[in-house]
C-alpha cells in the first residue's frame, strides 16, 4: 500500500508525529539519514499503525501516493537546505515538501520561491506543543501556497490538537508566514516563562514563600483567568523534590537559562519591522543576563539601597502579583500581534490573528483560556489598533492597573529585578499618554542634525536655524 505521507528526520519531534498519523489511520513512509532511528521507531511503535521502513531517498519516495507528500523533521538550517535538495531532486511537479522544523521566515521564503521555480509546492509549516504535542495532537501553522493546503490540510488537522471541535491548524498564508507566526508564538512563550519567573520570584522574596507554597498558588491560579498550560507545568515544576537532596529541584537547578534562538529572531526581526515588542525583548535580554555567570558573580554584593518595604498583607500582594502577571500578559500578546500584523503588511501575507488565536487555543506551549477572551475580541472587530484596547482587555487592565502598580512599586523597592512586569507597565503608560518626550527627542535631532519637525498646528515639516537667529523656516 502506498503511504499518504512521509516523514523524514525521525528524531524526538519527527518519529512522534510520524506514529501520530500513523494512529490516526494514515500510511506512514518512514526515512531518517541513518537507519538505526527508523529501525528504532519500527522495533517500539510498529503496532501503532500501518508504517513504511526505507533506506533510500528513492525508496521513500517511490513508497507515496501522488501527489506525494513529504513531511522534514531534522535540524534547521543547512541540514534542512540538504534534505530539500535531496528530496527535490527525486519529486515531480505537483508534490508537496513540508518543513516542520524551525526555520527562520526568510529561509523559508527563500526556499518556497526556489522550489516553485521547479515546480514543486514547498510548505513552511510551525509545530509547537514538544514531543508531547507532536504525539497527542499538537499547534500546526501552515504557510506556502493555498493551493497545496487542499492535498495537505485534511492531513494535518487529523493530527492535529482539537478544541471545541475545531483543529489547532489552518492555513496561515503565503511562503514565510507560518514559520513567522511560529516565530513570534516563540517570543510571545518567553515573555509568558519570564513573567512567571518574575512572579515566582516575588513571591520567594518579597513574601518569604517556599517553592512548595508557591506551587499551590499556581495551581489555584490556574483555576482562573490565568489558566494556561505555562501556569499549570510551573505548579508541577515547583513540586518537584530532588531526589538526590531532598531539597526543592528548583533550588538545585542553575539559574542561567539557555535560548535556542527563537526568541532572539522575534526581537530581531521586530527591531527590522519597528514593532516594539518590550516583553519579548525583555524575557531574551534576561535570559542572557542570567547567563553571564561571570559578571553576575562579580557583581554579587552590590549596593541595594535602604528602601526595603515588604508588603504588609500577603493575600492582597498575591492578588497584585496575579493582577501584575495577566495585565502584561496583555501586554506581551498585544505586542505579539501587532509584530503579526507588521509582517503581514511587509510581506502581503495578509493574515487573520483571530484565526492564530485560534489554533493557538490546544496543542502549542502558550495555550490558554486567554486565547479564547483574544478570538473573541477579533470576531469582534478584526481590524482592532490594539488587543488592548478590545473591551475585555481595557476592562480587565482597568481592574489590575493598581496592583500592577503596587507589583512594581514593591519590587523596585526591595530590590528585585522584574523587568518584564516594569517594562509592560512602562508601554502601557506610553501607549495610553497624550503626550510623549518624543517632541523633545525631535527638537534634539532638529538641533545637531537638521532633521526637522512636525508641528502640532500645521501641516508639512519644519527647522529651527538653532546655530543662526534661531528663527523657524519650513523644510
Ligand atoms: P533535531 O533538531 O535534534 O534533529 C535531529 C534530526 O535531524 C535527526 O533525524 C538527524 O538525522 C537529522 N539530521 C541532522 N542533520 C542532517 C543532515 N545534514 N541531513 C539529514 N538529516 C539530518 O531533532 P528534533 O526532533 O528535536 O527537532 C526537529 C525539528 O523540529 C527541528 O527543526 C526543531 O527545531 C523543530 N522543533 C523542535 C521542537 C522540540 O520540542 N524539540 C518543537 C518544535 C519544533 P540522524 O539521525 O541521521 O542524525
Amino acid at each position: 500500500e502506498l503511504a499518504q505521507i512521509g516523514v523524514t528526520g525521525l528524531a524526538v519531534m519527527g518519529s512522534n508525529i510520524a506514529r501520530n498519523f500513523a494512529r490516526h489511520g494514515h500510511t506512514v513512509a518512514l526515512h531518517n539519514r541513518s537507519i538505526a532511528k527508523t529501525d528504532a521507531l519500527l522495533a517500539e511503535h510498529a503496532s501503532e499503525g500501518n508504517f513504511v521502513r526505507t533506506e533510500t531517498i528513492e525508496e521513500f519516495i517511490s513508497a507515496l501516493q501522488k501527489p506525494r507528500r513529504v513531511l522534514i523533521m531534522v535540524k534547521a538550517g543547512d541540514p534542512t537546505d540538504a534534505v530539500i535538495e535531496e528530496l527535490a531532486g527525486a519529486m515531480e511537479e505537483g508534490d508537496i515538501i513540508i518543513d516542520g522544523g524551525n526555520a527562520l521566515y526568510t529561509d523559508t521564503i527563500r526556499r518556497e520561491a526556489s522550489l516553485k521555480e521547479r515546480g514543486l509546492h514547498f510548505v513552511g509549516a510551525g509545530i509547537s506543543g514538544g514531543e508531547e504535542g507532536a504525539l497527542n495532537g499538537p499547534s500546526i501553522m501552515p504557510g506556502g501556497p493555498a493551493e497545496s493546503y487542499k492535498a495537505l490540510g485534511p492531513l494535518l488537522e487529523s493530527i492535529s490538537a482539537q478544541v471545541d471541535g475545531t483543529p489547532c491548524c489552518t492555513h496561515i498564508g503565503p511562503d514565510g508566514s507560518g514559520h513567522f507566526v511560529k516565530m513570534v508564538h516563540n517570543g510571545i512563550e518567553y515573555a509568558d516563562m519570564q513573567l512567571i519567573g518574575e512572579a515566582y520570584n516575588l513571591f520567594r522574596d518579597a513574601l518569604d514563600y517556599s517553592p512548595a507554597q508557591i506551587a499551590d498558588v499556581f495551581t489555584e491560579w490556574n483555576n482562573g483567568d490565568l489558566e494556561s498550560y505555562l501556569v499549570e507545568i510551573t505548579a508541577e515544576v515547583l513540586k518537584q523534590v530532588d531526589a538526590k537532596t531532598g531539597q526543592p529541584l528548583v533550588d538545585v537547578i542553575v539559574d542561567a537559562a539557555e535560548q535556542k534562538g527563537t526568541g532572539r529572531w522575534t526581537v530581531k526581526a521586530a527591531l527590522d519591522l519597528g514593532v516594539p515588542v518590550t516583553g519579548i525583548a525583555e524575557a531574551v535580554f534576561a535570559r542572557a543576563l542570567s547567563g553571564s555567570r561571570a559578571q553576575r558573580a562579580a557583581a554579587v554584593g552590590l549596593a541595594s539601597g535602604s528602601l526595603a518595604d515588604k508588603p504588609a498583607d500577603a493575600e492582597q500582594f498575591t492578588h497584585d502579583i496575579s493582577r501584575a502577571l495577566y495585565a502584561s500578559k496583555i501586554v506581551a500578546y498585544a505586542q505579539g500581534f501587532d509584530q503579526i500584523a507588521a509582517g503581514s503588511s511587509e510581506y502581503d501575507w495578509n493574515l487573520h490573528p483571530g484565526d492564530l488565536a485560534t489554533i493557538w487555543r490546544g496543542g502549542c506551549i502558550i495555550r490558554a483560556r486567554f486565547l479564547d477572551r483574544i478570538k473573541d475580541a477579533y470576531d469582534d472587530n478584526a481590524e482592532l489598533p490594539s488587543l488592548i484596547l478590545a473591551p475585555y482587555f481595557r476592562e480587565a487592565i482597568e481592574n489590575a492597573i493598581d496592583s500592577w502598580r503596587r507589583v512594581v512599586i514593591t519590587a523596585a523597592s526591595l530590590g528585585i529585578p522584574v523587568p518584564a512586569f516594569a517594562s509592560s507597565l512602562a508601554y502601557y503608560d506610553a501607549l495610553r499618554a497624550e503626550r510623549l518626550p518624543a517632541a523633545l527627542t525631535q527638537g534634539q535631532r532638529d538641533f545637531f542634525g537638521a532633521h526637522t519637525y512636525e508641528r502640532t498646528d500645521s501641516e508639512g515639516k519644519f527647522h529651527t536655524l538653532w546655530s543662526g537667529d534661531r528663527s523657524e523656516v519650513q523644510a
